[in-house]
């Protein structure tokens, strides 16, 4: 069957692969680690669920306002407010199906062939290809692991052109786990100011996943000038542990709100009925559990570091916040097991689910080849696990 052009420059999701190779695995019986989850270990609060199961009782099962309801919306200004000190009115929030469905619906309304999107480099996997499903071409600026993988300034400056209608910003980072100080966004936010056409995205959907009380920051709250051209996307997906409920927002220009509302009514329409309301609790209701999670988080942050930093030949960022690290595992390529050869991240993905039944996200997938994903959204006892197999399975290309 023929297919279309624009899917075909779309490749399937790294994560979705190497969860596919270890379910079949599983399905044997065989006991795989996972490093690969992009979600938190926790389950969704129960106050939360509550909300949604009274939504549904009291029959809050129609369609809604496709933008979002607006006991949720105002719920997301009195939150951005409190924890951005930005105000946002309603007709410049949409709530959408998770923070991803914010963003396509976003390069859906701005972007058009031709278009360039400054995408730092490693970035989450999705950017480049939602870039190119809108027609327009991701930019990638490396940003140097010694730099502890953010972008510098005078790197924004050198990647800026006429074309530039984009730059996205993730922090703290899927995979990185980085975080810009203010200080550092302030450098960027001055190169901006001499760039009027650039648009901005701050990818915020991890801010409160952030640790050693790091302060919270994004472009717009450092220079306020930038609010008007900044798309905040955010979702309650992983402060809430409510990845399977699909809901995330997205605050800006209120004409582009509108234009990327159109997309969404001519597409999905609103997000769940049910799930708008479980949102409501989650932003209203005691933000306990989330600290909660957020200091288990940083215990097992501790301990990763711990255990990478006792494997010889890997070196590793300290991550800021989220719950992954990115270590570079390049001095064990070239190396040689079974007769088979180790190239890149990919193939040592492969190795360890294949030697050690250990599921990591190649780096090749964040565009840094040097370095692979491991999450810690695991209990301590399976991320013990999983660095002993790793560890064996690293000795054996030594
Ligand atoms: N942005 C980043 C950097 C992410 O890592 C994710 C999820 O993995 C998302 C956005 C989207 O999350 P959701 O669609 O569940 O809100």
């Amino acid at each position: 069957m023929k297919l279309s052009q624009r899917v075909r420059q779309v490749k399937p999701s790294a994560t979705l692969t190497i969860n596919a190779k270890a379910k079949a695995l599983r399905s044997q019986g065989v006991r795989v680690i996972s490093f690969g989850v992009g979600e938190p270990d926790f389950n969704t609060p129960h106050p939360i669920g509550q909300m949604a199961v009274q939504a549904l009782f009291r029959g809050q099962t129609r369609y809604t306002p496709v933008q979002g309801i607006k006991e949720l919306k105002e719920a997301v200004i009195r939150t951005i407010q409190a924890d951005y000190g930005l105000y946002y009115e309603p007709d410049e929030v949409l709530v959408s199906c998770g923070g991803k469905h914010c963003l396509y619906n976003l390069f859906q309304a701005v972007l058009d062939p031709g278009d360039e999107v400054i995408i730092p480099s490693p970035y989450w996997v999705s950017y480049p290809d939602m870039v190119r499903l809108a027609g327009a071409e991701p930019v990638f600026v490396p940003c140097a692991e010694s730099r502890g993988f953010k972008m510098a300034p005078e790197d924004l400056r050198k990647a800026i052109t006429a074309r530039t209608r984009l730059l996205i910003l993730n922090s703290p980072s899927n995979p990185t786990g980085a975080h810009y100080r203010p200080e550092e966004l302030r450098a960027l936010a001055d190169v901006l100011m001499d760039y009027d056409q650039v648009m901005i995205v701050s990818d915020d959907i991890y801010y409160r996943i952030l640790f050693d009380e790091a302060p919270w920051a994004n472009i717009a709250m450092v220079e306020p000038r930038l609010k008007a051209r900044t798309f905040v996307v955010n979702g309650v997906s992983k402060t809430y542990a409510m990845t399977g409920w699909r809901i995330g927002y997205l605050l800006g220009d209120r004409e582009v709100i509108k234009a990327a509302g159109k997309i969404q009514s001519q597409s999905t329409s609103n997000p769940s009925s049910v799930a708008q309301w479980a949102a409501v609790a989650a932003l209203s209701g005691d933000q306990d559990t989330c600290r909660h999670m957020v200091q288990v988080f940083a215990e097992r942050r501790t301990y990763v570091m711990d255990r990478l930093r006792h494997i010889p030949g890997i070196t590793c960022h300290v991550p800021d916040g989220a719950f992954y690290v990115f270590p570079n595992v390049s001095a064990y390529y070239g190396h040689a097991v079974g007769g088979r050869l180790l190239q890149g991240s990919t193939d040592m993905a492969d190795y360890l689910m294949d030697e050690v039944h250990l599921a990591v996200v190649p780096g090749d997938a964040f565009g840094e080849d040097r370095c692979i994903r491991l999450s810690f959204a695991l209990s301590l006892e399976e991320l013990r696990e999983g660095f002993d197999r790793l560890e064996r399975a690293l000795q054996k290309l030594t």
